[in-house]
Parts: structure tokens; sequence; C-alpha cells
């Protein structure tokens, strides 16, 4: 229609370019070289400068424009002022010419809830691992993930100096997603990924009972959900607690997208209302194909190990 487009594809088109201002941020925050390294709950679950500067970067940026939504991040941050520097205003006018699928033009402010996870592994991050960082904005609606943006501030970064360095990932559940090449894994093969910094028995033990051809471990659940998505793995495996809700909204809506599923171990959907409790203490199966396969041969003592 000729109408101003659907708050969601202004909304999914705001949080494109947020995420790209942020991650000129981790960027920068890395150049300069001081990480100002926090630990939270200790030395697995790490904050820096990055993960706060993009945390108030992304929440003002989107609350200035969307005043009403409600806008839940990782991170628990003093209220400091945020300087105008990290506002950003702008939006991508790709995402604004396509169509809003039916079901969701008529969602107002008052019923989105945007998940953020300011950057997504900062172990890594803290490591030079810096292809395992992502920024992650999924949009909620009526408790379902339902658009997200993923981006990846280092992706070619090992590429060489011709190769243009990160990209930004957008879907809309009805639309598809985009900024990647959907690659089917090989087929036949059980490859495997989960966590490289967040390990257990019950992780491990789950892992070798489906008799994995192989086993990539990776940080970020934002970039196991790539990996899934560009044929990298077939099954992405954690059952462990730990993840929480702003880990898998926005990879759970572009791998919905495209067709993939991600449930906790049981095979239960994952819930993005706002009184949600955070964290998936049921662990993570996420997979683009063949989601039964993996889902049958989870063993009922990983299961009964995993309260929901
Ligand atoms: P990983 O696959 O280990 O990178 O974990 C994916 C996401 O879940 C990251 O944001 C981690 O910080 C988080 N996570 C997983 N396990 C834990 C844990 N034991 N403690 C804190 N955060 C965790
Ligand atoms: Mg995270
Ligand atoms: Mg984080």
């Amino acid at each position: 229609s000729m109408g101003s487009p659907a708050l969601l594809m202004r909304v999914v088109a705001s949080a494109y370019s947020v995420a790209e201002k942020a991650a000129t941020i981790v960027r920068n925050v890395m150049a300069a070289g001081d990480l100002g390294i926090v630990e939270k709950t200790g030395a697995n679950d790490l904050q820096t400068k990055a993960d706060r500067l993009v945390q108030m970067s992304i929440c003002a940026s989107l609350a200035r424009k969307f005043p009403k939504v409600t806008i839940i991040g990782e991170e628990e941050l003093s209220t400091d002022e945020v300087t105008e520097e990290l506002i950003e205003d702008g939006h991508c006018e790709e995402i604004l010419k396509k169509t809003c699928p039916a079901q969701y033009t008529g969602i107002k402010e008052e019923e989105l809830v945007i998940w953020v996870d300011p950057l997504d592994g900062t172990k890594e991050y803290t490591e030079g691992l810096l292809d395992h960082v992502t920024v992650l904005i999924g949009i909620a609606y009526g408790g379902k993930a339902i658009a997200g943006v993923i981006n990846q501030p280092y992706y070619n970064y090992e590429a060489g100096a011709d190769a243009v360095l990160g990209r930004t990932i957008w879907g809309v559940l009805g639309i598809g997603a985009f900024g990647f090449q959907l690659t089917e894994a090989p087929a036949g093969k059980r490859i495997i990924i989960t966590t490289r910094s967040h390990s257990s028995t019950l992780v491990n033990d789950c892992i070798s009972a489906l008799n994995p051809d192989s086993v990539i471990r990776v940080g970020g659940a934002g970039n196991k959900i790539i990996q899934l998505t560009e044929g990298k793995a077939s099954a992405y495996v954690f059952a462990s607690p730990g993840c929480k809700k702003w880990d898998t909204c926005a990879p759970e809506a572009i791998l919905h997208a495209v067709g993939g599923k991600i449930t906790d171990i049981h095979g239960n959907s994952f819930q993005y209302n706002k009184e949600v409790k955070h964290m998936n203490s049921a662990g993570v199966l996420a997979t683009l194909r063949n989601y039964e396969y993996y889902a049958s041969r989870i063993p009922n003592t990983v299961k009964q190990s995993l309260v929901p």
C-alpha cells in the first residue's frame, strides 16, 4: 500500500542501523585497547566497556524512536547519562520497502518486546576470537520471536584487507532472512556445534549420545545460529542452563524465518513476553533441517537433569 510502513517494519529497519552503529562501537573499543573487563557472576561471565556502551546505544536509540516498546537488555547499568554520540537515528530503506505480513500490520508499540544482547560472545571477544562476536536485537510479539537483527562486527576479519569487514543479517517471520547465503549442511553427517567456554559433563555427555561425526566448539549463540544457516553445522546442542532470552530471541526469529527450529532440550518452544524468566534453564537444541532426528535422540537422563 501507499500508506506509511507498518510499525514492525519501522522497528526492524531502525534496529538494522542501530546494530551497525553497535558494531562500530564494538570495533572501536577493541581498537582503543582498553576493554574494561568486569566479572559479573564469575570469570566465565564477563562484561566489557563494549557491552556497556553498546547496550546504552541500542536501548536509548530504540527507546527514543519507539517510546512505548518494552526493551530488555542483558546488562545492568548504572543510570549513566547517554551521550548524544551513542544515539543512532537512521534506518534501512530496503527493509521499509518490504511488505509487512498481514498478521503483523496491526501491531502497536505497547505489544512489542525487544530483547537486546549488546555483545554475544564476550568471553571470546576478550580472547581475540573476534568473529564469534555478534550483536543481537530480537523482536517479540505475543510471546513469540517474530523478527531479528544479528550483526557480526568482525565477519571476514581473517579474509584480508580487501574483504568487507562485518555484516548485518535480518529476518522477519513470513518474509525471510537476508544478509547471508542460506546453505545446507553436508548430507548424512552429524556436525554438532556447541559452547566453547561453558562446557560441562552434561553438555559433553549429551553430544556424545548423538554420535557426532564432528564437534565444533565456538562462542556465542548468535554465531552458532549463523553457522547452522550457512551449512557449517547440522545441530546446535547445549544441554545446560546459561543461555538467556536475549541470546535466543534474534537468532530464533532468523532461524525460523528460513524454516529452521530452536527449542529447549525437551522440545519446548521459548517464550519472549516481558514477564518471562530470563534464563533458558533447559538448554538449547536448534537445527536448520532434521530437527526431529536430533530431538528424538536426546537421552532421557539428560532431559531429567534440565528442569525448564
Ligand atoms: P556460549 O555458547 O558459551 O557462547 O553461550 C551462549 C550464550 O549463553 C552467551 O551469551 C553466554 O554468555 C551465555 N552462557 C552460556 N552458558 C553460560 C554460563 N554458564 N554462564 C553465563 N553465561 C552463559
Ligand atoms: Mg549472549
Ligand atoms: Mg552479551
